[in-house]
């Protein structure tokens, strides 16, 4: 099921590559070791890609947070430009990638998404509204594709939406490298259908007219579209009511099947996890096991229920 592996951009340090200033990497043991065994990683070094050397003086953003430059602490060298011209160049290059997003490294004034601290041009205390200079050229250039800092990936419903979403853009690309038909374009929303409405039932709403009335319009306008619409209703958190009422959607599908025990049952489980009693795990192993047992092709096929390989255990802590 996951035998291609997802292509995702990293900071190169992130892979235990000794690219920092000091000389030093950033090791993230569970990006190379757990989320690695599905990802093949495009490793980017910004700094020494652009030319500076390992070991290097440590640079910083100063000046405001729409127009920052990037200076040497010390010698006050001003690599603004070396950036910008390098940042642009390669991610003509990572535009060829398909990249499924990318992971940066927090707090870096060339890598960090979010944050970053920028000095006034006149001396005194930072400000943390910073964005890195390649970081920022990536989202400005790619504004739909998924990002996070490692840092905010130890946060386990960042983890999982960001996971979930990476593995939705892979499928995306996998459908248009196979010059969709309309029905291929049907068939994805079908089997995404539960996990949209788990983050927004309007934009699941919005894609089902698109899709209904999309042989009228030409292939590239709707599948564009429709793949904007995607990304946002994925930004939307799935709340754990939201996971509720999937979920009791789900059940729906067993009325024939399960006896009324069996059925008060599954109720009650999923009315503990929407009171914090429970991780999604617990009812979503209950209905795979009711979707197995009772054959329903219709939800066997819904990337709700298998998002993810379980082996990464995102649900675990959701
Ligand atoms: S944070 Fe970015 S620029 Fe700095 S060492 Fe890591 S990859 Fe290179």
């Amino acid at each position: 099921m996951y035998s291609e592996k997802i292509r995702l951009g990293i900071s190169s340090c992130l892979l235990g590559n000794k690219v920092r200033y000091d000389g030093q990497h950033k090791y993230d043991s569970w990006l190379v070791e757990q989320l690695g065994l599905y990802v093949e990683y495009v490793p980017v070094c910004p700094e020494v890609e652009c030319g500076l050397p390992v070991p290097r003086e440590a640079m910083r953003l100063v000046g405001s947070a729409e127009n920052p430059k990037l200076i040497t602490i010390n010698t006050k060298i001003d690599h603004t430009d070396r950036m910008k011209n390098y940042s642009e160049a390669r991610i003509e290059k990572l535009a060829r990638e398909q990249l499924c997003g990318f992971v940066f490294k927090s707090k870096s004034p060339s890598s960090g998404m979010e944050r970053v601290k920028i000095y006034p041009e006149k001396g005194g205390a930072a400000s943390k509204t910073g964005v890195g200079l390649f970081a920022r050229e990536f989202m400005n250039t790619f504004p739909l594709l998924p990002v996070e800092e490692e840092g905010r990936l130890h946060d386990p419903t960042i983890r999982e939406n960001f996971i979930e979403r990476i593995f939705i853009v892979q499928r995306w690309y996998q459908l248009l490298n196979s010059t969709p038909k309309l029905k291929d374009l049907i068939q994805f929303h079908t089997r995404h259908k539960l996990l949209i409405m788990a983050h927004s039932n309007e934009h699941y709403r919005l894609m089902g007219k698109l899709v209904a009335t999309a042989s009228g319009y030409p292939p590239e306008v709707v599948q564009k579209q429709y793949f904007e619409l995607l990304i946002s209703a994925l930004k939307r958190t799935a709340t754990r009511r939201k996971h509720q009422n999937v979920m009791l959607h789900i059940l729906g599908y067993f009325k024939q099947d399960l006896s009324a025990e069996e059925k008060a049952e599954l109720i009650n489980i999923i009315e503990k996890y929407k009171e914090e009693h429970y991780p999604l795990i617990v009812p979503i192993t209950l209905l795979n096991h009711y979707v197995s047992k009772y054959k329903k092709p219709y939800l066997e096929e819904q990337y709700y229920l298998n998002p993810h390989p379980m082996e990464l255990n995102l649900r675990n802590h959701v």
